[in-house]
């Protein structure tokens, strides 16, 4: 069928591939950076990508970052390229008044709403996966066949891109207390990279 060539070359939005990006900049300056981005995406901190980008350029560029750099300055450089996606997020996709209003919703509700904006623009982040979401608080979000981990393996969860984008969405649309976490992961063998997000703990 004709979808199936599109779900086997996904592509997704190029937030990965530029936060993470300045994030190593920042911590490792412009050389090194350009160095990892152009070996495993061909593009440069000049030149980086402004389209939906091929998922297996976003997935490379984070396993280059875990294969060159292991797993805890991995994972922290990668939740911080997540949270830099939220505040992208905020400052351009997301409508002002809707960040006014949330917070002032009943949690319950807010949550709803926001789960809801999840899924319905789950095509700029899901790629090829299949996404799954249960409503509640937490709420859960599954990604079957996620794009950023594949091909990985490791002891822990190591999706803090996600972890990171839901977490500040979820501090800045449902109140300080927000929060978001990877608790099962392809990489680790689960069947899916399964995601909470919650109001409070
Ligand atoms: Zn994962």
């Amino acid at each position: 069928m004709k979808s199936t060539a599109a779900l086997t070359t996904g592509r997704i939005g190029p937030n990965v591939i530029i936060q993470t990006a300045l994030t190593l900049r920042d911590r490792l300056g412009p050389d090194i950076a350009t160095r990892l981005l152009t070996r495993s995406t061909s593009y440069g901190l000049l030149d980086l990508p402004q389209e939906m980008v091929e998922e297996t350029k976003a997935n490379a560029l984070v396993r280059a970052v875990h294969e060159t750099y292991g797993l805890p300055f991995a994972r922290d450089v990668m939740a911080e390229s997540g949270r830099r996606t939220g505040d992208y997020l905020l400052a351009h996709r997301i409508p002002k008044p809707a960040q006014w209003l949330l917070p002032l919703l009943p949690r319950a509700m807010a949550l709803r709403v926001l789960l809801a904006a999840i899924s319905k623009h789950s095509w700029t982040f899901a790629g090829s996966a299949q996404l799954t979401v249960t409503p509640g608080d937490p709420v859960e979000i599954s990604l079957c066949h996620c794009p950023l981990c594949a091909g990985q393996r490791a002891s822990e969860p190591i999706c803090d891109f996600y972890a990171g984008t839901f977490g500040r969405l979820a501090q800045a649309l449902l109140g300080p207390d927000g929060w978001a976490e990877e608790v099962a992961c392809e990489a680790r063998g689960d069947a899916a990279c399964r995601f909470l997000m919650g109001s409070g703990r």
